[in-house]
């Protein structure tokens, strides 16, 4: 198993600086959501190759925390350039391992490109401060220090983008790194990291790869959880699973930052432009055929706006392109995988059985699930109640923005959310009131930059991602006294 480029017939860990087997032997296949085909074999791990992968990782970490700012901060702008020139090659990658459309992908690998270059920056951070005391010839500091192993658990949805977010900071700040890519996403959301970061001069260890399949990421997860070596872990994905490593992480006294599930809000106030409302929802709802957690999954529309606004959203849901995700026409690509399509196709027949009405969509047209605006949904619907990965979103008439806000509000998540208004010191007002770790104001709520604190409340998780905050989720402050003898 080795090697640069893809696709390649066989991928394995990335551990130590090197492609190795799993410990069993065993691969699964990668499949393409789009076309079924297979795209390779992938390392089918376990606890085993996790516990290697952190051996490894806890073997680099020393010589990593000591590397020279400019040392670390080249390696990072390399790797960007590695990104950079690599872009055709990963947009299709993208295509085909995740069913990404060109759109979303570019928006991957600029993403990645800024993470990688403001990552190299960090390098330069302050190491820590000196701070006043009263002992009298005391000199005072607190210094950080990087935790050690970070354990980094990542999602299918937007590969490249989820899984530099788990990865970079940590690394830049001077962690050494395991890698758990979705076994939707081995090459995008792993070997490819692998790859440029190696070939940038990364040193061996200091990141490291464990794929697994699916059904497996339990023995994977609570391998790198249970490991005392590995001192900090990042999660990216469902609620569900989110909660269940954090009651783990809680027994070992393991601090986790946990980047979960949304049921999003996209407010339009009366006042709104009603041709940017449209723009700023279809975006919201059905960008990477509304795969992603910010997407806008309840569009909230004041009254007056309300029939004009269902009509003209209704129409611009049912003519977008489906089909597939490199033809770059396409805005609604394949579902990830037949699961998904199903759950989909449940959900929205249950909310009609309920007595929904169809606006637009509402069929499955196998592998994709086009884009769908339902009304009418009753609060007891599934599609209502917790998130559902799909180009599915639900339209409620309100008498009033705060009537909204107070009904985005039940809802037990908190990730993103959007108003669109006329009047932006009404958007801050209602911001304000808005529980919700995200909040746009006349923009659509699908929006990330590797600098800002990212990160919902409620049961959307805890933490933030974000480089600006990187040094407090993944360094240590230690503090240290001098004292003239
Ligand atoms: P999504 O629906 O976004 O894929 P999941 O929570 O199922 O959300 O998956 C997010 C990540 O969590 C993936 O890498 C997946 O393999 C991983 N995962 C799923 N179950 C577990 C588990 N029991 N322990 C650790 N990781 C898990």
């Amino acid at each position: 198993m080795t090697g640069s480029g893809w696709p390649r017939p066989r991928t394995g860990h990335f551990i130590g600086g090197a492609w190795v087997e799993a410990a069993s032997g065993r691969t699964y296949p990668n499949r393409s959501p789009w076309s079924g085909e297979v795209l390779g074999e992938v390392a089918a791990g376990d606890g085993e190759d996790a516990g290697r992968a952190v051996a490894a990782a806890h073997a680099a970490f020393g010589g990593w925390a000591r590397a020279l700012p400019h040392e670390r901060q080249r390696i990072f702008l390399r790797a960007a350039d590695l990104m950079e020139s690599r872009r055709d090659e990963v947009l299709r990658a993208l295509a085909l391992e995740t069913g990404c459309g060109r759109h979303f992908g570019g928006v991957q690998v600029d993403f990645a490109l800024k993470l990688l270059r403001q990552a190299a920056h960090l390098a330069y951070r302050p190491a820590g401060e000196l701070l006043p005391s009263d002992v009298e010839g005391t000199r005072a500091m607190a210094v950080r220090r990087p935790v050690g192993v970070v354990a980094a658990i990542a999602p299918w949805n937007a590969s490249v983008v989820l899984a530099g977010r788990a990865t970079v900071g940590p690394l830049a700040l001077g962690n050494t790194v395991v890698l758990k890519p979705s076994e939707e996403s081995p090459y995008t959301g792993g070997a490819l990291w692998a790859e440029i970061l190696h070939e940038a001069g990364l040193p061996a260890g200091a990141f490291n790869v464990v794929t697994h399949a699916a059904g497996e990421a339990g023995g994977v997860g609570d391998a790198l959880l249970d490991d005392p070596l590995v001192k900090r872990i990042n999660f990216t994905g469902s609620t569900p699973t989110g909660r269940r490593l954090a009651e783990k992480a809680g027994r070992r006294l393991k601090r986790v930052l946990l980047q979960l599930s949304g049921q999003n809000p996209l407010i339009v106030a009366g006042d709104a432009d009603l041709g940017y409302a449209v723009d700023a929802a279809t975006y919201g709802a059905f960008v990477h055929q509304g795969q992603v957690c910010m997407c806008a999954r309840r569009v909230y529309v004041e009254r007056p706006l309300a029939a004009a606004f269902a009509e003209r959203f209704a129409a611009r849901a049912a003519a977008l392109p489906t089909g597939d995700p490199r033809d770059p026409a396409t805005v609604v690509g394949p579902v990830i995988n037949e699961w998904a399509l199903a759950l989909l196709d449940r959900r929205v027949k249950e909310a009609v059985g309920l007595g929904a009405r169809v606006l637009a969509g509402g069929v499955p047209e196998p592998p994709c699930y086009p884009a769908t605006v339902l009304a009418d949904v009753p609060d007891e619907a599934e599609i209502a109640q917790g998130e559902t990965f799909g180009a599915v979103v639900v339209l409620e008439v309100v008498d009033s923005a705060e009537e909204a806000v107070a009904r985005a509000n039940r809802s037990d998540f908190g990730l993103a959310a959007s108003i669109i208004t006329g009047d932006a010191g009404r958007g801050l007002r209602l911001a304000a009131q808005l529980d919700a770790g995200i909040v746009h104001v006349n923009d659509q709520p699908v929006n990330d930059e590797p600098q800002m604190p990212f990160g919902g409340v409620k049961d959307s998780g805890w933490g933030r991602f974000g480089l600006g905050l990187a040094a407090e989720e993944f360094c240590e402050l230690q503090w240290v006294t001098v004292r003239d003898q």
